[in-house]
């Protein structure tokens, strides 16, 4: 096919043929982005040419189309959303990998109204002066978390990254080795300490700390004890480690030293009372007398990516003057979906309103329904897939209760044609991308986390699969 190496058109020809109009006017593009977009084409059939990888017939007199036909794909390609949405068949609730949590209808709704319009992020309307975008939400975090004050940084990681630094630069920091985690692949706790200035010093060993470890290594430049919420692994058997309140009695003896706990998910519904893990909730923390409490605003919470910050007014403040709270601080898109989260709480409607814990509470004949529902769909294509709805479980994500797998119902598929490999693959490029897990050979969707909104959308993914 090199032959047509020299049957490729020049590009000012090319531009000034009827096609190039017909583009103009049918994808409303300029002619710069159709030009460049006609150099690209161009340059891709001349590299496949000269690598004889070209897999199409292609002959001089289609040529032309196919450049035409290409050079459309890419001009679509061009408009195509980058960050889009995907159905999470995973069953795992906060999946970081997807955008962890969803968020509610009123927090959306919140977003879309102030991300439009301006606001009074830094003004104090009555007044009618300059105000602090670190006062709007404190009011409402004080009131669900029981702490005299608050702060919202970016993440979790920006909160720890925020208190070392503040707080403990150039001082000893003791934590337990067992509580030395590395979360998500990227945030590792000795690592941030490290970027801080804050010193390491590490008790105990992996599976057990006493508090006397903690007590043997209080020294003049110890400036805080931080306790790390192992969240996403669990030691089990022979391990011991020190309760919160036997830290705190220590620390309140030991003259300048802080408390700070890390709680990673920082619950505000007690999912205890549903029979779901053993996470306490942030005011039960509080409560014990931790000088600093930190969690994140899109693990259980159920709001936007945060990092909420609640204790001690004195800490706290030190916090907000702090040079980096200017460098971590949120958007008002942030705020906006944080204040209809927390309200949510305060309201006592998180368990309805909330999308995180609608679907870690969602029952299981609820679930049981979708499944039917699903298979019902795909009745007339029993020539194509076998479907079975089958026991299995569920997990929360995002680091939060390993140990926790809540009982689902999960409809395994499989593909007359295609391994579970590859029929995951198939979904997974669908519109939209459908994320599945795969097991003994079977493609499995659990329920849990598809909303009743998506039940059609992940029918005619399989269904026009089934035509193929
Ligand atoms: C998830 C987690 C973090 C990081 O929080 P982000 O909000 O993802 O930055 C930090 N510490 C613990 C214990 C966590 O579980």
């Amino acid at each position: 096919m090199k032959h047509l190496l020299r049957e490729l058109p020049p590009i000012h020809e090319l531009q000034h043929s009827v096609q190039f109009d017909d583009l103009r006017t049918r994808l409303g593009q300029t002619p710069e982005q159709i030009t460049k977009a006609i150099q690209q084409v161009i340059n891709d059939i001349r590299y496949v040419l000269v690598n004889g990888m070209m897999e199409e017939q292609i002959t001089s007199q289609n040529l032309p189309d196919y450049i035409w036909a290409q050079t459309e794909q890419k001009l679509i390609q061009l408009e195509r959303d980058r960050i889009t949405n995907v159905i999470n068949a995973t069953g795992t609730v906060l999946h970081t990998n997807l955008g962890r949590a969803r968020l509610s209808e009123k927090a959306i709704e919140h977003v879309v109204k102030v991300a439009g319009q301006y606001s009074n992020l830094e003004y104090n309307v009555e007044e009618g002066k300059r105000g602090s975008r670190h006062d709007i939400l404190e009011e409402m975090l004080v009131e669900v978390t029981g702490a005299e004050a608050a702060m919202i940084v970016n993440n979790n990681a920006a909160a720890v990254y925020l208190v070392l630094r503040a707080l403990a630069k150039e001082k000893e920091v003791i934590v337990s080795r067992g509580q030395l985690v590395e979360i998500g692949g990227s945030f590792r706790v000795s690592s941030i300490m490290e970027e801080s200035g804050a010193h390491l010093v590490e008790v105990g060993t992996t599976n057990k700390t006493h508090l006397y470890d903690y007590e043997n290594a209080i020294t003049e430049d110890t400036g805080m004890i931080l306790k790390v919420h192992t969240s996403n692994f669990k030691t089990i058997g022979f391990t011991q480690t020190v309760e919160s309140e036997a830290l705190v009695e220590l620390t309140q003896k030991s003259e300048g030293v802080i408390f700070y706990e890390d709680l990673g998910s920082g619950s505000i519904f007690d999912f205890r009372e549903a029979g779901i893990g053993e996470e306490p909730v942030v005011r039960e923390v509080i409560e014990s007398g931790v000088d600093l409490v930190s969690f994140s605003g899109d693990k259980l919470l159920g709001g936007p990516q945060a990092g909420i910050i609640v204790g001690k007014k004195v800490l706290i403040d030190r916090l907000k003057k702090h040079q980096l709270a200017r460098v971590l601080r949120v958007d008002k898109m942030t705020f906006a979906a944080l204040e209809k989260t927390l309200l949510a709480y305060i309201t006592g409607h998180a368990r309805q309103e909330l999308p995180t814990l609608r679907d870690i509470l969602k029952p299981l004949d609820e679930i049981e329904a979708q499944c039917s529902q699903f298979i019902t769909t795909l009745e007339p294509y029993q020539e194509i897939y076998d479907v079975e709805m089958v026991e299995s479980t569920s997990q929360i994500g995002g680091g939060t209760m390993p140990d926790v797998h809540i009982p689902t119902f999960v409809v395994a598929v499989t593909h007359r044609h295609y391994t579970a490999k590859q029929l995951a693959e198939k979904i997974r490029l669908g519109q939209p991308a459908i994320i599945a897990r795969i097991k003994d050979e079977k493609v499995l969707l659990d329920f849990r986390t598809i909303s009743k909104d998506e039940m059609d959308q992940v029918g005619t993914v399989f269904i026009e699969l089934a035509k193929d």
